[in-house]
């Protein structure tokens, strides 16, 4: 029997049930939406800030209710409808519908997709084997949590900032932390050599052994995990196994609904975060946006990107004619050894100056292209990212005086 469908008819219809969403919602009510707002995520959590998931959360220091973007209350009063556990299955972009896993359809108004990312998986031997995780969600980090308990050597397979948080978190857990990466230093990908140098040293004080220009070959072990096989040769005893390979924009069902998609594997945005289609908007993770600050279309996948995306959305989506021009700001934990931030981003650079140093962790690298500050990266110097934020945007080619300034530990950046 094939059941109807009664279409239900909202305001602004809200995919994803991520940080961008959830910020979109509170914006569009902020901003005087008094329409019917629903917000359609497939996790069953509500909006939650994922990078607890490898900080304190994954150490079991906060509760479940912590990393959640407001509390569990805040939503119905905002009369913002949450629908958790609930996929958007399909899109028609000329009927303006949704189909939903609950078998609602939905006609909107405005949408907006921010369906996030997913984890990039390796296939080699043995990735079937028992407590080899991935970590994207507060239930991957729970089954870390719980796998890692009886277990004292822990392999982390990337060098990236996930790599490096969960070898950090896991180190203050008490576990021997191991990592096997392709790059030859931590970090370096982002933040280029010396810094790599830097934060690997740091991880390697506190204890973590770091194997880098090493793959991972294939996994050993009797149903569960017990070794990990690099593509150099070496074989390192593991109890337990995490990957962070990176991830890739959900755009699947952008793609299905006919959205156009960018070089970046993104959903293609205008600087206003709409897509190819009037009134649909993209935002975090899948949004491959034309950026004023940049010239060209970017893609970051950063929590501050996905907060203020949120924001421009709902500005748009209220009738607003909003450019994205907040310049991205990304920040990393490592346990309590410190915390680096950083703005940008730089995919390319030519030139690298140091303020401050590398020696008594206290510095910030400005990253230059063609003599013109493109990112900077800030290790206990925080302050300094206005002066970065202001000359990404303005782009004045440095002379020899502002250098000077820039790298002098004393000077007051204010009257550059
Ligand atoms: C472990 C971890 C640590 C991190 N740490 C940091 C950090 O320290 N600093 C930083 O800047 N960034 C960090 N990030 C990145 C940051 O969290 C993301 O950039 C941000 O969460 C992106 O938000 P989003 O709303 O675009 O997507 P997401 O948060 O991924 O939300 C998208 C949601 O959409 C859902 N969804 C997908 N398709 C559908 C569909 N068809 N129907 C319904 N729902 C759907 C997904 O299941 C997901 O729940 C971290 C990420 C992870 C995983």
């Amino acid at each position: 029997m094939v059941r109807s469908m009664s279409t239900r008819e909202v305001e602004h219809l809200l995919i994803g049930g991520g940080l961008a969403c959830a910020t979109c919602a509170q914006s569009l009510r902020e901003g005087g939406a008094t329409g019917e707002i629903v917000l359609v995520g497939r996790e069953p959590d509500q909006p939650y800030n994922r990078p607890e998931c490898s900080k304190g959360y994954l150490r079991g220091e906060e509760s479940r209710e912590e990393p959640l973007v407001q509390p569990k209350e805040f939503w119905s009063g905002q009369k913002v409808e949450l629908l958790t556990r609930t996929s958007v299955t399909a899109l028609d972009l000329d009927r303006r519908t949704a189909k939903l896993s609950d078998k609602q359809e939905i006609r909107f108004d405005k949408a907006l997709l921010a369906t996030g990312a997913n984890v990039r998986r390796l296939n080699v031997a043995g990735c079937e084997l028992e407590q080899i995780h991935y970590l994207r969600t507060l239930g991957n980090a729970d089954a870390i949590r719980a796998g890692v308990a009886d277990a004292e050597r822990v392999v982390l397979i990337g060098g990236s900032y996930i790599g490096c948080e969960v070898a950090a978190s896991l180190t203050m857990m008490g576990k021997q932390a191991t990592i096997v990466m392709q790059e030859d230093l931590t970090l370096e990908r982002g933040f280029g050599k010396t810094a790599g140098r830097f934060f690997q040293g740091l991880l390697e004080s506190h204890g973590v052994t770091i194997h880098g220009a090493d793959g991972l070959e294939r996994f050993e072990g009797d149903g569960r995990v017990g070794k990990v096989v690099t593509t150099n040769g070496l074989e390192l005893a593991a109890d337990a196994v995490v990957i962070g390979a990176g991830v890739t924009p959900d755009v699947a069902l952008a793609k299905r609904a006919g959205l156009q998609i960018g070089e970046r594997g993104g959903v293609l945005c205008s600087s206003r975060l709409e897509t190819s289609v009037r009134g649909v908007f993209a935002a975090g993770d899948i949004a491959e946006y034309d950026s004023p600050i940049h010239g060209t279309h970017v893609r970051i996948e950063h929590w501050d990107v996905a907060f203020n995306h949120g924001k421009t959305a709902a500005a748009n989506m209220l009738g607003g004619d909003v450019p994205h021009e907040v310049v991205p700001y990304f920040y990393s934990v490592l346990a309590d050894w410190g915390e680096l931030e950083y703005v940008g981003p730089a995919y390319k650079w030519d030139e690298e100056m140091v303020r401050g140093s590398y020696d008594e962790a206290n510095f910030t690298t400005w990253y230059l292209k063609g003599g013109c500050v493109v990112a900077a990266l800030t290790f206990g110097r925080p302050d300094d990212l206005d002066t970065a934020r202001r000359l990404i945007v303005e782009r004045p080619m440095l002379g020899d005086a502002q250098r000077q300034k820039l790298t002098n530990p004393e000077a007051d950046l204010a009257t550059l």
